[in-house]
């Protein structure tokens, strides 16, 4: 489950990753790698989270309190290495799907929103 969600009350999407971090996804504040259309921050542990979330913050992006209180709560040892989810290959096949289908519909969004 996500922390959150592109929105009317979020500039972000952050969500715990299968690999083993949190994953800011389409960042603003993240260069994208080669390949991609936009950012995707890997933060390895709670901490790390916890201060990116505050950096979108400081410029000015909407990011929800639960966010916050929900990484805070999940990872209470803020400074622990977050673990990989265990799943079986086709599970995650079908995760990365999903999340390949949700960059595509993210970026075409943002490009309309443009035109
Ligand atoms: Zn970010």
């Amino acid at each position: 489950m996500s922390y959150s969600r592109f929105g009317a009350n979020s500039d972000t999407y952050i969500f715990e990753h299968n690999d083993g971090f949190i994953e800011c996804c389409g960042c603003g504040l993240t260069e994208p790698t080669s390949g991609e259309d936009v950012g995707f921050a890997k933060l390895n542990t709670a901490r790390e989270a916890l201060e990116h979330a505050k950096k979108h913050l400081d410029v000015g992006d909407m990011v929800p309190d639960k966010v916050f209180t929900r990484i805070r709560e999940e990872h209470p040892d803020l400074d622990a290495q977050i673990e990989p989810f265990l799943r079986s290959p086709e599970a995650a096949k079908v995760y990365e799907e999903w999340r390949r289908k949700f960059i595509d519909k993210y970026t075409i969004t943002e490009e309309r929103q443009d035109g």
